[in-house]
């Protein structure tokens, strides 16, 4: 959705490329269900949903930047129906969908809950359409530098083998998230966090990678792929229920199966353990007045494959890995530490989400950023973000494991849901002991090099934060504590 976007309101300032690792669609931004969240429904206002925001963030939102981002929901909204996206609606109005930690029902849906998908599919049309180069199966490999100034891509076209240098006033990176370093995850197996790494070899400062977000509501059954079971399932009424067929989520917040997302998470993970089980249960014969098989018209059919009528039956969850907030480091154009090298969507850390992300904030991120990122290229102002003045400089070990799945089951266990510091020392110690191999250069190489170096940064970032905060959990310091840790931490390479 970044990158469509970017490309969509680029392609009038001049020619744009887009490459993309895959097929066009492929990425987290279609598989995203909930919807987007702007506070624009009667009784609302963007004053409320900055509340809710910070208030999700434990302590680390950037406000500036997050009122940016909900003060610019309502003209995002507008661009994206413009561009053919058909938001659901009730009544003569949008209709709005409430979701974990909102104090408003104000999350817009499109295709019941396949939001993700008419989003995409709109974007990619126009994208398709118009004046935009479209290079799919070509990986990004390096961002291209001359003289401290970025001067375009190298890419690897991977169908022919052919590397490309494509020489460009400026680099947006919207290659999104690295869901898939964990083995537990709702993210598409594209997002191996590529981008973090490219902008960090290209000397660009990476922050806030300790933090990433755990959904509560993964289908889990063995053999199953990646599934989100919505959370705005739980807006509508849905409760989720140990073995005993007990409602617990009020026994650990107010907000009972609303609360946040890593306390639902947690909770679950306590209840799991006490029934030996690798899963809960989400009960959604008790939703509030609707079918749904009409409104979840994607869960309904997913489940009902495997043998789960959603109107009977209760679907099994369990946490994974969904979304990381933090990422290359961006000011509020987008702009990186490296002169003329953007980044927006899940790669970028706009700050916006700090600790921990609200719900349906991040399709908003991605079109609001990317928007502004464009609008500064325009302005043709260049420049950079300053340097962070306590940025620690960072040398990866440089090594990689033989195959993905080595990486995704040592994230898992070594800086998964409940972290310690002997578990993210020993995750440490197997990254560093990686073997260096001269490899064939191809897509799966390039991805576990990236990955690697991904594990590492967020293992040490882990281990630093000594403390509790958003969806970060020490179990060795459970405490939130603002004196030490009220602050982000800020990698650059030390080379
Ligand atoms: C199951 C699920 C449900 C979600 N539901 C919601 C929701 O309801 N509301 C909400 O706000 N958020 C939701 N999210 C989060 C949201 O979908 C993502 O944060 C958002 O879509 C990210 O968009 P993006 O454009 O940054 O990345 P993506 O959509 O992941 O796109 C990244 C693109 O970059 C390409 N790429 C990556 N690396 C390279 C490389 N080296 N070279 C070339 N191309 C590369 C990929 O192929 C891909 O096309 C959900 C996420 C998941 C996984």
């Amino acid at each position: 959705m970044a990158g469509l976007f970017a490309a969509l309101e680029a392609s009038s300032l001049g020619p744009v490329l887009l490459a993309t690792k895959a097929e066009l669609h492929e990425g987290n931004t279609r598989h995203a269900q909930g919807g987007i969240a702007a506070a624009i429904g009667p009784g609302d206002s963007p004053e409320q949903h900055l509340a809710d925001t910070v208030a999700a963030g434990a302590g680390l939102v950037n406000e500036e930047n997050a009122r940016i981002l909900v003060e610019s929901a309502s003209r995002r909204i507008s661009d994206l129906r413009r561009y053919g996206v058909h938001f659901d609606s009730e009544g003569v109005g949008p209709a709005f969908g409430r979701e974990g930690a909102h104090g408003q029902a104000r999350v817009l849906h499109a295709l019941g809950d396949r939001t993700g998908a008419a989003v995409e599919t709109a974007l990619a049309e126009q994208v398709k359409n118009g004046r935009v180069v479209i290079y799919e199966h070509t990986l990004a490999v390096e961002i291209v530098m001359v003289e401290g100034q970025t001067v375009g891509i190298r890419a690897l076209e991977q169908q022919s083998g052919i590397e490309h240098f494509f020489e460009a006033s400026a680099v947006i990176l919207a290659t999104g998230g690295a869901g898939a370093a964990f083995s537990h995850t709702t993210n598409t197996p594209v997002a191996t966090g590529d981008g973090i790494s490219l902008a960090f070899a290209a000397g660009a400062e990476v922050t806030d990678l300790e933090f990433y977000q755990f959904h509560p509501t993964a289908f889990r059954q063995e053999g199953a792929p990646p599934f989100l079971i919505s959370e705005a399932l739980r807006g509508e009424g849905a409760v989720l229920r140990n073995h005993r067929g007990q409602a617990f989520m009020g026994r650990y917040h107010e907000l009972a199966d609303l609360a946040p997302r890593d306390i639902v998470a947690r909770a679950m993970i306590s209840e799991m353990r006490a029934s030996n089980s690798d899963h809960i249960w989400l009960d959604c014969t008790v939703l509030n007045n609707l079918n749904p098989i009409e409104r979840f018209p994607g869960i309904a059919s997913f489940c009902r494959e495997r043998g789960i009528d959603l109107r009977k039956d209760h679907i099994p969850v369990a946490p994974a890995a969904h979304y990381l907030m933090g990422g290359v480091r961006t000011d509020n154009w987008g702009r990186t530490t490296v002169p003329g090298l953007y980044a927006c969507g899940e790669s970028a850390a706009t700050g916006v989400h700090g600790a921990n992300r609200l719900a349906s904030n991040s399709l908003l991120e991605t079109v609001v950023f990317a928007k502004r990122a464009v609008e500064h290229i325009e302005s043709n102002t260049g420049g950079a973000m300053p340097p962070s003045s306590d940025s620690i400089p960072f040398l990866p070990a440089g090594g990689a494991p033989v195959d993905i799945s080595t990486i995704q089951r040592l994230l898992w266990k070594h800086a998964g849901i409940e972290r310690t510091g002997q578990e993210l020392r020993a995750g440490l110690a197997v990254v560093r002991a990686w073997p260096m191999n001269p490899r064939v250069v191809s897509r799966e190489n390039h991805e576990l090099a990236w990955l690697s170096i991904f594990a590492e940064l967020l293992l040490t970032a882990a281990l630093i934060r000594e403390e509790s905060r958003g969806a970060h959990f020490r179990t060795d310091f459970p405490q939130r504590d603002d004196e030490r840790w009220g602050r982000h931490l800020v990698f650059h390479r030390a080379d």
